[in-house]
């Protein structure tokens, strides 16, 4: 590696690094070294708040490939045709220990994977079981609280654990699956991965399926006894990290076959089982698994920090042809994920590398703190405008959710009775409220705050909202004009005739 100079943060190159400036060899410390300050500080700010779950992780960037034509279920681009690539990056974790814990707790294990597609970034944010404890996001905290530590003893619990798993045996299933050797897989490579919860795909003709994902490693299945996980935690607690690191550095790379089970509205409607329900599989015999396509993991990333500690993962991100469904721990996360990144790494974590959209994005956020791009430089930054740039693609309208005699769609705000009248309440208040003398206030007021619209588009801003003020009284839009001194004649449509 070429060498190159030290330098501050702000790119001064600086020579001592190693000592600090004092009055004569033994004296105390100068305030002005400023390069000591910067040091400490920067040091004491290294930790970020640690993942309330699945803090421990490892993670690597991959590929995955399109092996089966899946197009008669969805429109997403990333399946759109045998042999196509897709850039991810997926991150393995444990879920209930703090960073510095053994990898070979007992233990479900996270799957989050993230697709870089031309669509946006997809999130299948899984686990390695098909299932989960709960099925209600409202038991989350409670839940995970029993999975961390006794608030007196601050040592992990196993009447909290089996107490609250006691009390709700909807966990059976999962903690059955936990019980199990599986509950302790040999490092990351020898696990399935599971999106877990329901989603939907959607065609090209906008036709449902509902649609459950399984990355079937290639690599077998392989667990740890309870006694060589024990003894494992001694060994090597970071024995999941080492072993991912150490197969992608010799080419070793890992992978996944996706297939998907999917289950039509008609079959859903039959269905024995709740098919949203989160403590629930759909047997394999009757939804067999469908060949999609193949995950490799083949690239370590070269900062642990900056990729695998600052990934962010949300179920929300969904792309064009996936969708969500009624599931409720499903619903839950669409909240929740998004919220903590926010708190856990400022509201411009989706700008971070590991979790930047390769691709464009255009939106109306703004500012907050670290905003690194170029923050929308000088375009519009609210929506609707009369300047175009940013602008809504209908293609890209979400397909309205059916269930049972409802509908959960984008309703539009003024579509129903008397929702688009915006006209006859400020009508009476100015003629029929107002005493003259504010009306002749308002009036004066609108006209020295409209004066101040300028720019190419002051024309069409003003006529526009001139026809607002003449729709709620004809008074009313007649004084504004004059004040503006705008001539009304040449807005009023052409007669024919
Ligand atoms: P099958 O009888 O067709 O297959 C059994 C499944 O269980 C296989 O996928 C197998 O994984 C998996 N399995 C084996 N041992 C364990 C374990 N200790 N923990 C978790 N999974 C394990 O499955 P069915 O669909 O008929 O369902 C039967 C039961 O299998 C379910 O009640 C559920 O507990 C479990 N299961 C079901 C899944 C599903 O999506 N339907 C997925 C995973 C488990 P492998 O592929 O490695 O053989």
């Amino acid at each position: 590696m070429e060498n190159r100079k030290l330098t501050t943060a702000s790119g001064r190159p600086y020579y001592e690094h190693e000592n600090s400036m004092t009055v004569g060899p033994r004296g105390p410390i100068l305030l002005q070294d400023f390069i000591l300050h910067e040091k400490m500080a920067h040091f004491n700010r290294e930790r970020i708040p640690e993942r309330v779950v699945h803090a421990k992780g490892s993670g690597a960037y991959g590929t995955f490939t399109v092996t089966h034509d899946i197009t008669r279920y969805t429109k997403a681009k990333i399946f759109s045709e045998i042999g196509k690539k897709t850039k991810t990056f997926l991150r393995f974790s444990t879920v209930g220990g703090e960073q510095g814990s053994a990898d070979t707790e007992r233990d479900p294990r996270g799957f989050a994977l993230k697709f870089y597609t031309e669509d946006g970034n997809w999130d299948v944010v899984g686990n390695n079981t098909p299932v989960f404890f709960i099925k209600d996001p409202k038991k989350f905290s409670d839940f995970i609280h029993t999975q961390k530590r006794d608030p007196r003893t601050h040592c992990k619990s196993p009447a909290m654990m089996w107490d609250f798993w006691s009390l709700n045996p909807e966990s059976l299933h999962q903690v059955l699956i936990l019980m199990s050797d599986r509950g302790t897989p040999q490092g990351y490579r020898h696990m399935h991965g599971f999106g877990s919860h329901t989603f939907s795909f959607y065609n090209a003709q906008n036709e449902r399926v509902w649609v459950k994902f399984h990355f079937k490693t290639q690599q077998g299945i392989r667990n740890f006894t309870n006694a060589e996980a024990v003894e494992m935690k001694g060994k090597d607690p970071d024995f999941a990290q080492r072993d991912l690191v150490a197969a992608i550095d010799k080419g070793d790379f890992p992978k996944w076959d996706l297939k998907i089970q999917v289950m039509t509205e008609e079959q859903a409607a039959d269905f024995r089982w709740n098919p949203f329900d989160l403590t629930k599989t759909w047997p394999q015999g009757e939804f067999p698994l469908i060949d999609v396509g193949v995950l490799e993991l083949n690239e370590n990333p070269d900062n642990y920090f900056a990729h695998v500690e600052q990934a962010a993962f949300a179920p929300t991100n969904v792309v064009d042809g996936v969708g969500f469904s009624p599931d409720r721990m499903l619903q839950g996360r669409i909240l929740s994920y998004p919220d903590a990144h926010r708190y856990r790494l400022g509201v411009n974590y989706e700008q971070l590398t590991v979790n930047k959209c390769p691709y464009m994005t255009a939106n109306f956020h703004r500012d907050g703190a670290m905003r690194f791009d170029d923050n929308g430089g000088s375009s519009p930054n609210y929506f609707p405008n009369s300047f175009g740039d940013v602008i809504p693609d209908e293609k890209y309208k979400d397909y309205p959710m059916e269930l049972g005699n409802s509908r959960a769609d984008y309703y539009d705000r003024n579509s129903g009775p008397g929702d688009d009248d915006h006209y006859t309440q400020p009508g009476i208040l100015f003629r029929d409220v107002m005493t003259p003398e504010e009306k002749a206030n308002t009036v004066a007021n609108i006209v020295d705050a409209m004066s101040g619209i300028e720019g190419p588009k002051r024309n069409e801003i003003i006529n526009r909202q001139l026809c607002h003020w003449f729709r709620a009284d004809m008074g009313l839009g007649m004084q504004i004009a004059k004040g503006l001194g705008v001539d009304v004649e040449s807005m009023m449509p052409k007669r024919h005739g």
